[in-house]
């Protein structure tokens, strides 16, 4: 297998713009799960017209990779969504289902092979299309008010190791002490001005602390998964500076 080709089985979802884009238009990875029951289910739900939803590609639980739609047509997978100054993320982005029941149903670990075709098709295609590390990104990332997946479980931390994603190299321990240590009111302001920084999205239609407590959490799912619960605090004030410093 020439290393420029990936392995995939063909399997295509009818639900894509007809119009092609251009190479350089591709500027985003979107990572999510598929949150349903079975497998089956998802892929049959992701080709069928009726459902109006797809992805560029889909990682099957024993890591084999579906490619639904391909590269240059725009899928649709990710909805209202922004990152920085994009609005409209389906236009920019290669979406990856992978296979897993969510949150809503058993949320699991993902599998090793699922990691291992994950990394595999994320360098392939970071390489392609000059895809910048802060532009691999999850579901809740772009539309915080809505999204979940791919969730806590999901291993950003190890992808990163890959180049995979952003991420931030400070000491764990240290961050440990910070974990549940309160933050007063310009701490908070703090946090949030950073996770703008960083590309989270602004949402004026809901009320501020309601979508901050959204966005906190949407920044914990990615950047502190050990604790999810939408409450700002020293640990994740010291993760957002740091990450908010180091953008590429
Ligand atoms: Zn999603």
């Amino acid at each position: 297998m020439p290393k420029s080709q990936m392995n995939t089985t063909l399997n295509y979802s009818p639900n894509f713009d007809v119009k092609k884009r251009r190479v350089r238009e591709v500027k985003f990875i979107i990572f999510h799960y598929t949150g349903m029951k079975k497998e089956n289910q998802a892929i049959t739900r992701l080709t069928n017209s009726k459902s109006k939803v797809s992805s560029h590609y889909l990682i099957k639980n024993n890591g084999e990779i579906l490619t639904l739609v391909p590269d240059l047509y725009v899928a649709w997978h990710a909805g209202v969504s922004s990152w920085k100054n994009y609005k409209s993320i389906n236009k920019y982005s290669i979406g990856i289902e992978i296979s897993n029941p969510g949150h809503e149903h058993s949320y699991k670990k993902f599998s090793k092979k699922q990691i291992k075709s994950i990394i595999k098709l994320s360098i392939y295609l970071k390489k392609k299309y000059k895809i910048k590390s802060n532009f691999i990104l999850g579901h809740s990332d772009i539309a915080p008010d809505r999204k979940k997946d791919p969730g806590e479980k999901f291993p950003w931390k190890y992808l990163s190791k890959n180049k995979i994603g952003q991420w931030h190299y400070l000491n764990e321990k240290k961050l440990f002490k910070k974990r549940n240590r309160i933050v007063d009111r310009l701490e908070k302001n703090k946090f949030i001005k950073n996770l703008y920084k960083i590309g989270y999205p602004k949402n004026i239609l809901f009320n501020k602390y309601k979508y901050s407590k959204l966005l906190t959490t949407a920044f914990q799912r990615r950047f502190r998964q050990e604790l999810v619960n939408g409450i700002i605090d020293q640990e994740c004030l010291f993760i957002s500076n740091n990450l908010a410093k180091n953008l590429k």
